[in-house]
């Protein structure tokens, strides 16, 4: 209610000067960043370190988007620590945030109050609207229509060493979909009903003219035993994709039928199961690409490239003991066994 129509409407594109004749061909590719006007401090120091890391050499776009307006401060000193390419600054429109007609505001209250105090984020409504967001309306934005690609970052997360080749290229000429780096476990009192509602959903739609690929991915995600969810995700916090995965007829299908079911909001369901989920019927192995040289970090954890070659050459400053990848409180290992065809 006190998101003014302004608010909503707010678009705001920068133009940086590139010297096209000196620039090789850059991708259709963007940064995606949600965020609020108060991460900016942590904002700007993630985005100078992804400029010295990566992005002096490849002057890819940035694009931010946030459920309120941006302040003239915020879009001002991004601007300024962006040297080249476009950066663009949008407000999500309300029918892409805000809990839809068909939650019962009652049952959500009784959640919300009862259900939730053991559940990380379990007491927060804006989590929610977040979740899905990212599940259902980021490759919506009319900001990001020209684009193909996206490399999700987040507001303090960061980049431990140099990328010294160009990432959306790479996955261009691997034809790669979906690119990640931490895996790990999702906490089971948020998605309580998922796994039995994806069921309904195979059963409902599986044969629907191969939308659904061939299945070769369900083990990433499917128990061997039985048929359950083995909690694993891809950490979606940091994401190189393909929008082209998410603007599927497949993908609209199984976002909508999640979303009628409520799960966002009478449960705590993340964005990141939703997409692996997503990923793992709609997906081939080839579609998917591990970044182990990426030193990444969002706290609490960090991927360290376990590789000593890599890691001179490509100046990480990350500490490898602290490498989160391959401790038993992830599923990169078991991602790459299945992706490897093991
Ligand atoms: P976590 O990583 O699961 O702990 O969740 P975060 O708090 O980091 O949120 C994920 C991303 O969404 C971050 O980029 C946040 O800046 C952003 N975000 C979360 N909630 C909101 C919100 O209410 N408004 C806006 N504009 N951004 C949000
Ligand atoms: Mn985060």
């Amino acid at each position: 209610d006190n998101i003014s129509p302004e608010q909503i409407n707010q678009k705001f594109i920068i133009h940086k000067y590139i010297n096209e004749t000196n620039l090789y061909h850059r991708e259709k590719a963007t940064f995606l960043i949600l965020c609020r006007n108060s991460d900016l401090i942590d904002i700007l120091e993630t985005i100078q370190n992804v400029e010295d890391r990566f992005n002096k050499n490849f002057h890819y776009d940035y694009t931010f988007l946030n459920d309120e307006k941006f302040t003239n401060e915020f879009i001002y000193l991004i601007s300024s620590f962006i040297p080249f390419g476009t950066i663009n600054f949008g407000s999500i429109p309300a029918e892409h945030w805000e809990i839809p007609q068909f939650i019962d505001l009652d049952r959500f209250d009784l959640a919300l109050n009862q259900d939730m105090r053991d559940i990380v984020y379990g007491d927060s409504i804006s989590y929610r609207k977040m979740c899905r967001f990212f599940s259902g309306f980021f490759y919506k934005h009319e900001l990001v229509k020209p684009y193909q690609y996206y490399w999700r970052i987040e507001p303090g997360i960061k980049l431990y060493c140099d990328i010294n080749y160009d990432v959306f290229e790479f996955m261009h000429s691997n034809h790669k979909k979906y690119g990640f780096t931490l895996t790990m476990f999702e906490y089971e009192n948020t998605i309580p009903s998922l796994w039995s509602d994806f069921q309904q959903f195979i059963t409902m739609y599986d044969d629907d003219e191969n939308q659904y690929n061939s299945n070769e991915l369900m083990k990433l995600i499917q128990n061997q035993s039985s048929n359950t969810y083995n909690l694993c995700h891809f950490w979606t916090n940091f994401e190189i994709g393909d929008f082209s995965l998410f603007t599927s007829d497949a993908y609209e299908k199984l976002f909508t039928f999640f979303d009628y079911k409520g799960g966002f909001f009478y449960e705590r369901w993340g964005d990141a199961p939703i997409h692996s989920l997503a990923i793992a019927i709609s997906l081939k192995k080839s579609d998917l690409h591990w970044f182990g040289d990426i030193g990444y970090y969002h706290k609490p954890y960090l991927q360290c490239p376990k590789s000593s070659l890599m890691f001179i050459n490509n100046k990480c400053s990350c500490n490898q003991d602290d490498d989160f990848s391959f401790t038993d409180l992830s599923c990169t290992n078991h991602f790459l066994n299945v992706i490897n065809g093991l």
